[in-house]
């Protein structure tokens, strides 16, 4: 059986990376959200364990000691980090998985894992992304104001990235999203099998 693909979501923050996972996940088979580990506090409604698992600094930087990470990275003054069991366990499984992460992670990651396939999200316009930000209500004007200065920061690096998907309609960037994966698995290295 052949390894399950690796993806890398990115976008800067408020791109809708989350609504248009949200939609596809549910209707894809053989697809893994990796659920990463974060100190950031909960915002309203997401569940440890499901949107991320919630930890302190000292238990965050303990599993870096432990080298648990296929990558972290700070962001706006908070640890972010893929636990790597749950992805390769997935991977040996033949099983897709998606990680939903910021830039230098996801670059930390295609230097060790040239497969992946890394797939950059944006709105149609960067105002876009101010007004979506501002619409969720959850974040400071300061917090704001640093998640689009690393927007531009994310956007200096798309040159890295395989695809990129524009989020105007969810549904469109969703199907995009859809085929890129699908596309995934008809290649050569998948598909070798059925030729014996
Ligand atoms: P948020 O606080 O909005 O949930 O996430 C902030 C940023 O951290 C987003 O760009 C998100 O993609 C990124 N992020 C979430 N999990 C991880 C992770 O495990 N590793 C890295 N490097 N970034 C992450």
């Amino acid at each position: 059986m052949s390894k399950g693909n690796l993806f890398i979501v990115t976008g800067p923050s408020g791109a809708g990376k989350g609504t248009v996972l949200g939609r596809l996940l549910p209707t894809m088979e053989q697809l893994q959200y990796s659920v990463s580990a974060t100190t950031r506090v909960p915002r309203e409604g997401e569940e440890d364990g499901v949107n991320y698992y919630f930890l302190n600094r000292n238990d965050f930087l303990n599993m870096v000691d432990r080298g648990e990470f296929l990558e972290y990275a700070e962001y706006v003054g908070n640890f972010y980090g893929t636990p790597a069991g749950p992805v390769d366990e997935c991977l040996e499984k033949g099983v897709d998985v998606i990680l939903e992460i910021e830039v230098q992670g996801a670059l930390t990651v295609k230097s060790k894992r040239p497969e992946a396939k890394l797939v950059f999200i944006i709105p149609p316009t960067f105002a876009d992304l101010e007004l979506r930000l501002r619409s969720r209500g959850s974040e400071s004007d300061e917090v704001i104001a640093k998640r689009l200065e690393k927007a531009k920061e994310e956007y200096s690096m798309a040159n890295h990235y395989d695809y990129i998907v524009c989020n105007g309609e969810v549904e469109q960037a969703v199907e995009e999203l859809r085929s890129i994966i699908k596309a995934a698995r008809c290649t050569v290295d998948r598909r070798i099998n059925l030729l014996r």
